[in-house]
């Protein structure tokens, strides 16, 4: 295999400061392309032992956060039997630094069918990866606000977790304790955890059943996908729901309910200000309207906690909902 550069502080291809490899050698051809010099599989340098131990040697910094596979692209059979120890070494070497591959080609359809050169390889090489960008560059879709990824089609997925799950788990921010994502079908469990508890309702609306959470799972959160999930980065356990619906002209509804073995330790803080993010980035939001039972004053606290300013009150089922609203000027 050949590599086309190295970069030893990367703040592009990924959270933090990392290394990056780029690698020579792709097919896809994309219009467009960043990087077409990097399609020729000779171009650039042979990828040797020595270049592997310096890449292993620079990523020992503390402020170094991970390793990034970007191309070229690294799934290419001609750069799997290069890439499948070379990535094994570095698990081995760095276990709690996150290693993430941007590739063209599609997570489901070429990497899990063995489609693509050495089955064996691809799995070996997707044991290691924490974080896979996949998809083809579409210019038609290019979005410069989009979080490490060049086009809307393209997908950012956590590996290891849809391995697991048998299902997509897709990511929309990273924060410093949690994965904010897509809902999936086998949220249903954690999500009745935190919607069917009495206590967690009390001053939203009665808890929901079993039935009640799997059906507003498959309506609201995956159909519709006006809801995300927060997901601690260490143990994978769901803890959060935040609703991110849209109004029309740039307004979404927001709204959170945390698991209450979770409450009062800024997660909800931390989850729903990336959430903020990602729909000012990416969803095209301008404005965001929340409210919350005058009596639930931990709730209150957090919209204002969050930059939000009260605009008025209403009257709901007899009780009183202090509404706020927060745009990119007070963010
Ligand atoms: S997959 Fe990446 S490197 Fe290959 S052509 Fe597309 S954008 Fe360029």
């Amino acid at each position: 295999m050949n590599y086309a550069k190295i970069k030893w502080t990367d703040i592009s291809n990924g959270p933090g400061v990392r290394v990056s490899l780029y690698v020579s050698g792709c097919r896809n051809h994309c219009k467009g392309c960043f990087n077409p010099e990097t399609w020729d599989f000779n171009y650039g340098d042979p990828f040797t032992e020595e270049v592997e131990n310096s890449i292993i040697d620079g990523m020992k910094p503390d402020y170094i956060k991970g390793f990034t596979l970007v191309g070229g692209d690294p799934f290419e059979p001609e750069n799997q039997k290069a890439l499948a120890p070379f990535l094994e070494k570095l698990r081995a070497a760095y276990p709690a630094k996150s290693i993430w591959c941007f590739t063209g080609y599609d997570f489901e359809k070429d990497l899990l069918t063995g489609k693509l050169g050495d089955a064996d390889l691809v799995t070996r090489m997707l044991s290691c990866l924490d974080v896979l960008v996949d998809g083809r560059f579409v210019e038609e879709l290019k979005n410069p606000g989009l979080w490490f990824r060049g086009s809307s089609n393209q997908r950012v997925i956590l590996v290891q977790q849809s391995l697991a799950r048998d299902e997509v788990v897709r990511l929309v921010a990273i924060t410093d304790r949690l994965y904010v994502r897509k809902f999936n079908e086998c949220d249903e469990e954690g999500l009745y955890e935190i919607l069917g508890d009495g206590q967690t309702m009390k001053f939203i609306e009665p808890p929901f059943t079993r039935d009640g959470t799997r059906e507003f799972l498959r309506d609201i959160c995956i159909g519709k996908g006006y809801a995300l999930a927060a997901e601690l980065k260490d143990t994978g356990k769901l803890i959060g729901y935040i609703l991110i619906k849209p109004c029309g002209d740039g307004l979404y509804e927001t709204g959170w309910i945390f698991h209450k073995d979770y409450r009062g330790r800024g997660y909800a803080y931390e989850a729903v200000n990336a959430v903020f993010d990602y729909a000012f980035a990416e969803l095209g939001a301008s404005e965001f309207t929340a409210s919350a039972d005058e009596r639930n004053q931990p709730s209150l606290n957090l919209i204002e906690k969050l930059g939000m300013k009260y605009v008025r009150s209403e009257k709901e089922d007899g009780n009183l909902l202090l509404v706020y609203m927060k745009n990119k000027g007070n963010k």
